[in-house]
């Protein structure tokens, strides 16, 4: 992909283009190892390795990401009045365009993905995809086998019937039970509503699975990294697109 000087380094290190300009002619980048004044020359990120101050730039512009969400932060680009979880990660990521894929409710932990492609971003949620996401849930009440008839029936909830769905329990009792649910569908509040409808309210909600990932065992709460390239090539073949 072919880019404007100015605008690409204004991505990746400052987040306005006439600093990156004022970079650029006072000759502290080079491109592929020459210097290059000129703000308006059109660069392949492909191909182009980018030095500020001498020092080799991360000119990706693609980039996947799975971050351990802890509660309370919101799922979302940014918020004028609370954190995000944007905050949590490199800076760099919101100016390239990265985005979470889907959201997690503020008091949601667990596997949260983003993406800086829209197309798989868009796909990864779409039904017709029935990406699979699991959930370990802990309930008020007694979870019984009729719960898991009802969640295998499909839920119906007031503006939709959820598609079937597999509750599996792991641990009841009288005041709380613990069980794991897979949902192929992505509906505001969904597991919320879904065990609600059943006759238990969620305590604590946590999400260990999207798609052909599963949250990485050794990242801590609020931590992240990028995906593996064989990572990125599942969710790719998850979403049906071809890893170009
Ligand atoms: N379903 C919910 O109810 N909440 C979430 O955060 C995710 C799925």
């Amino acid at each position: 992909m072919k880019i404007r000087f100015d605008r690409w380094l204004a991505m990746l290190v400052t987040d306005s283009r006439s600093e990156a300009g004022k970079l650029i002619r006072s000759g502290r980048v080079a491109v592929d190892g020459e210097t290059l004044r000129d703000p308006a020359a059109h660069l392949d990120t492909e191909s182009v390795r980018l030095a500020l101050d001498g020092k080799l730039l991360d000119g990706r512009l693609t980039r996947h990401m799975m971050l351990y969400k802890p509660a309370g932060l919101l799922t979302a680009a940014r918020d004028r009045n609370q954190p995000t979880v944007m905050d949590l990660v490199d800076p760099v990521l919101g100016r390239i365009g990265c985005m979470p894929v889907g959201r997690l409710d503020k008091d949601t932990t667990g596997l949260l993905l983003l993406t800086c492609d829209g197309e798989l971003n868009h796909r990864l949620l779409s039904p017709a995809h029935h990406v699979g996401k699991d959930y370990r849930a802990l309930v008020r009440g007694r979870l019984g086998e009729e719960a898991v008839r009802a969640f295998a029936e499909g839920i119906v909830l007031s503006d939709f019937t959820a598609e079937p769905a597999e509750l599996r329990i792991l641990r009841t009792g009288e005041e709380t039970s613990l069980a794991e649910v897979t949902i192929t569908e992505g509906k505001f509040h969904q597991v919320r509503r879904m065990f609600a409808a059943a006759g238990h309210e969620v305590l604590e909600l946590h999400r260990f699975r999207f798609g052909p990932l599963n949250l990485d065992g050794s990242l801590l709460e609020g931590e992240w990294r990028e995906l593996r390239p064989e990572e990125v090539q599942a969710l790719y073949r998850a979403a049906g697109m071809e890893k170009v």
